[in-house]
């Protein structure tokens, strides 16, 4: 039988596929003591897992796509053999013997150890083979505690399927980015969820919000996702099928057309030139930003190089991550903003309590400060990146002016081991915050003689401003970026950094959002930071339009208050 659900649509287009219903695993370790009569029986049970994750891998191996990267035969070979080295396969059992404990807390002991010394070690080939050890020990944890490897289906497969989830973390999203399925589908979630953006910087339809699709639908049930409208169709009969087909078709052919707008500058019909950048979340991100023909990355959310990992990144992977960003953008601005963890956004290694309202918590700056080794580590990667690139530094979520006090302290304090230990950095490294909290953008005078520039963080400003949880789907009906006070103090932000001389941009998914482009260009931004997928519509709007003829529309839109005249005047300004 045919049906529709309802959900919010979070990145276009339109996919055909089947569901592959996707279920979260966490790994809860328990430990409890093994008498001296149980322990040959808890022995044979590692070595059965020892066995099964034996057989796991040599399964995936005779399953590599083809097409896959040469290099993907080589690494389950290692693994292979990780996991037959004494190190996995014996100390455990030695363990189990000394302590009397059970197997999964034997080995979740001896993975810990070995994680550690494999961090200090100082060949970077050989500290980098300690996340194929925690792969393979978690794979192995997995075994013993009785939960199947994830549930993802082979490459091959991932093209043809569309991912049904509960719920998705950010952290879930990353590793999807190697996966190419053809779209995403959540019970929960709002659209600038982290988990959201993520969808939509992979560029495949994505719907979150649908309450209930996860226990509807059933694995390998043929669904149509409409990405602009939504909608999940169900089964679909063989009309609507041919129907989306043809859809699908012509959204791809004009998504072919935009791309040739790549290397055409984005300037408006009287000739004032827009800056047009873009978001990346990891390095590897840069191949997307160089074909979107953006001008620079307005926002590096570096949070999530500290994502999927049991231990933090050490200064030099971080040196070399930024690093690599900065040399490949060529002399092109590199934003990158300091750690953002809290909230949705968890890291294992971070250890952030969980509170009753963690966006409201330690969170971002916060977070950091109250970290200041984490933080001082990640302030120096970035100074010593800053020597190879256009670098400039973002700060997250200042709310108030000692924050920005004592963040500037630690980078004088930063700049200045560096240079006792010899260690070139940019000394006029750019330092910009982020206008995330109505609080900062109430009271600038107190930040702008303190910052080079702004980047307006729509995403939790909203959420701030209108106290509606971004992640939660149970309001998202009314996180609202027409809201008369969300658009009265992003307004006012870009007005005042003006005034003061300071660069201000907006790099919160408004920025990407073709049907908020004239309303932003009419509130006087020149500089917009985007997922690299939504660059093109955006230059096209730009393209479109004369900042002249906003000037009045948008004064009238400011003082509009009525919610349904406010809506109606905004469409009239993209289409009238
Ligand atoms: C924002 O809040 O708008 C923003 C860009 O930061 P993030 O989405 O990473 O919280
Ligand atoms: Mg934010």
């Amino acid at each position: 039988m045919s049906f529709a659900l309802h959900g919010i649509a979070v990145a276009q287009g339109i996919a055909i596929g089947r569901a592959h219903l996707f279920s979260q695993t966490t790994l809860e370790v328990t430990h409890y003591v093994v008498t001296a009569e149980h322990r040959p029986a808890e022995l044979q049970r590692f070595d059965s897992a020892l066995l099964e994750v034996g057989q796991e891998l040599k399964d995936l191996e005779r399953h590599i796509p083809v097409g896959a990267p040469a290099e993907m035969a080589a690494f389950i070979e290692l693994h292979r053999l990780i996991l037959k080295d004494d190190m996995l396969a014996r100390a455990p059992k030695q363990l189990i013997q000394q302590q009397g404990c059970n197997a999964e807390w034997a080995l979740k002991q001896q993975l810990e150890l070995l994680i550690a010394q494999f961090e200090q070690m100082e060949d970077p080939y050989l500290r980098q083979r300690r996340d194929d050890i925690w792969q393979v020990g978690t794979r192995l944890l997995k075994a013993l505690i009785g939960q199947p490897a994830p549930s993802l289906p082979p490459h091959s497969e991932a093209v043809d399927s569309i991912l049904v989830a509960h719920d998705l973390s950010p952290a879930d999203m990353v590793l999807f980015k190697q996966h190419p399925f053809q779209s995403f589908i959540t019970d929960l979630g709002g659209a600038t969820s982290h988990t959201a953006i993520l969808a939509r910087s992979l560029g495949i339809p994505s719907i979150v919000a649908l309450h209930h699709a996860w226990d509807i639908i059933r694995e390998g049930e043929m669904l149509i996702v409409d990405g602009m409208a939504g909608v999940v169709i169900v089964n679909p009969d063989t009309q609507i099928l041919a129907e989306y087909r043809l859809r699908q078709e012509q959204w791809h052919l004009e998504r072919q057309k935009l791309k040739r707008l790549r290397s055409t500058p984005a300037t408006t019909l009287d000739g004032t030139s827009i800056e047009l950048l873009a978001n990346i979340e990891m390095p590897d991100d840069v191949d997307a930003v160089k074909k979107s023909g953006a001008r620079g990355i307005g926002l590096f959310r570096t949070e999530f190089l500290f994502m999927n990992r049991s231990d933090l990144p050490g200064e030099e992977e971080q040196f070399h991550a930024y690093r690599q960003v900065a040399e490949a953008l060529r002399g092109l601005p590199v934003t990158i903003r300091t750690l953002d963890i809290g909230a949705d956004k968890q890291a294992e290694a971070g250890n952030i309590a969980s509170t009753l309202n963690p966006a409201l918590g330690l969170r971002a700056i916060r977070y950091c400060l109250a970290e200041p080794q984490i933080f001082l580590t990640q302030l120096r990667a970035i100074l010593r990146a800053s020597h190879f690139g256009k670098v400039q530094l973002l700060i997250p979520m200042l709310s108030s002016r000692a924050e920005l006090t004592q963040t500037l302290a630690l980078i004088e304090q930063a700049r200045h081991e560096l240079t006792q230990e010899g260690l070139a950095f940019d000394p006029k490294l750019p330092i910009g915050g982020m206008v995330e909290v109505p609080a900062i953008a109430l009271a600038l005078p107190l930040f702008l003689d303190q910052l080079d520039f702004l980047s307006i963080g729509t995403n939790d400003l909203i959420q701030y401003t209108l106290a509606i949880d971004r992640t939660d789907d149970a309001v998202a009906h009314l996180f609202d970026p027409l809201h008369p006070a969300v658009l009265g103090l992003i307004a006012h932000t870009i007005r005042t950094a003006h005034k003061a001389g300071k660069p201000v941009a907006i790099c919160g998914e408004m920025a990407g959002n073709p049907a908020m482009t004239r309303l932003l260009l009419g509130f006087g931004l020149r500089e917009f930071s985007m997922h690299p997928a939504h660059l093109p519509e955006v230059k096209q709007v730009i393209l479109k339009t004369s900042l002249t003829d906003l000037v009045s529309p948008v004064k009238r839109i400011l003082g509009t208050y009525d919610p349904d005249r406010l809506e109606e005047a905004v469409n009239r300004l993209n289409h009238g």
